[in-house]
């Protein structure tokens, strides 16, 4: 079964984007968060260790 999107009765609108300023977990700079997951900047993300800390968004 493949069902992506669940028909409800009420029509959901559609989320925006969460789109914030937050602190970078490993930096500890602001950065601007493309989504709820993000907790690093991109400086970090591009880092060995972001990889190797496994900081996934669960
Ligand atoms: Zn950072």
């Amino acid at each position: 079964m493949s069902s992506e999107k669940s028909t409800t009765s009420k029509p959901e609108p559609e989320r925006p984007p969460v789109i914030k300023k937050r602190k970078c977990l490993m930096c500890s700079k602001d950065f601007t968060s493309q989504h709820l997951g993000e907790r690093v900047c991109n400086n970090c993300k591009g880092t060995s260790a972001w990889r190797e800390s496994g900081y996934y968004a669960a």
